[in-house]
């Protein structure tokens, strides 16, 4: 498979695409992002890698962070997590509320702010420096020593995250939330706030294509996590909109509302794109367009 040229081909047609969506806006950092960015990344199972466009240029992972926050947590503590957040898709918007007070304060899922929330809570709980350690298990697990939060990106959001907040005191108020609710909040923005490129994302999300194991040959988690984190990121990886991308692109994948989306094909390949301009529910436009592009255009999907 000429995986650049495809690549090429789509790049080509993509930055032709009607410009459509807005760059996130109610957190004030990201709305200073250039809407106009985009970058397609591909590693193959192989580890060759394919990209073009601002490929290599850091962004906002946001959302993207709470595959790996879960994926630390399962790591940690295995089973028991699933007593404090489900596996079922929301059908709902990334930060509602509503849905809490129906499930007692047990979140649908662990990619709904809500359920990152919990799961934010658990590392706090489980992690000696919990920020320090998670930037580590991701750099380990990439084996990029230099990713690192972006203090700005977490700032700003600190500022702005009623919404979160009420999520977290909502949590707190029906016992699924331990620590302080400052402490856990503090430690989800800077998840949020975890800056990489389309390349590097490829990188950190190697392991999930290739039953657990990194491009270091580090086991990072083994083959039945895996394969529950790949069926969350089918499940629940978009929001509401998380049937679309399975319709449309076909593969397991999360996005975040810094423009970024991260797919993968087991034992095939890793792909990532970002493009700041979102639709309605948080997602990327183009780079859901790129991605239906290319499991068009290849047949490579999951079905
Ligand atoms: N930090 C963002 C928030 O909590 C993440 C949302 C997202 O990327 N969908 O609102």
């Amino acid at each position: 498979m000429n995986y650049q040229h495809i690549l090429d081909d789509i790049y080509k047609a993509s930055i032709l695409q009607p410009k459509i969506g807005k760059v996130a806006s109610y957190i004030p950092e990201l709305s200073e992002i250039n809407p106009n960015k985009l970058g397609i990344s591909l590693t193959t199972i192989n580890g060759e890698n394919f990209s073009i466009g601002d490929s290599e240029e850091r962004f906002s992972i946001q959302s993207i962070s709470k595959v790996l926050s879960l994926t630390l947590a399962i790591s940690l503590l295995g089973e028991k997590i699933w007593e404090r957040v489900g596996v079922e898709p929301s059908g709902t918007a990334f930060n509602s509320l509503v849905q809490l007070e129906y499930e007692k304060g047990i979140p649908r899922n662990p990619f709904i702010n809500a359920g990152a929330i919990v799961i934010a809570d658990i590392l706090v709980s489980h992690l000696k420096n919990p920020k320090e350690d998670f930037l580590s298990f991701i750099r380990v697990s990439s084996g990029i020593r230099t990713i690192n939060f972006d203090e700005s990106v977490a700032i700003s959001e600190k500022n702005s995250g009623f919404r979160n907040a009420a999520l977290a005191n909502f949590l707190k108020s029906f016992g699924n939330l331990q620590n302080d609710v400052d402490e856990v909040l503090d430690f989800y923005f800077h998840q949020c706030a975890i800056s990489m490129s389309c390349r590097e994302l490829t990188q950190a999300f190697y392991f999930f294509a290739n039953e657990g194991i990194s491009q270091s040959g580090k086991q990072i988690i083994n083959k039945s996590q895996v394969k529950r984190m790949n069926a969350l990121m089918q499940t629940c990886g978009f929001y509401d909109e998380s049937g679309e991308f399975t319709f449309r692109v076909g593969l397991p994948g999360k996005s975040g509302v810094g423009g970024g989306i991260v797919a993968l094909l087991p034992k095939q390949f890793i792909v990532s794109t970002w493009s700041p301009r979102l639709n309605s529910n948080g997602n990327s436009e183009l780079g859901m367009y790129v991605l239906e592009e290319l499991t068009t255009k290849t047949g490579m999907s999951i079905f």
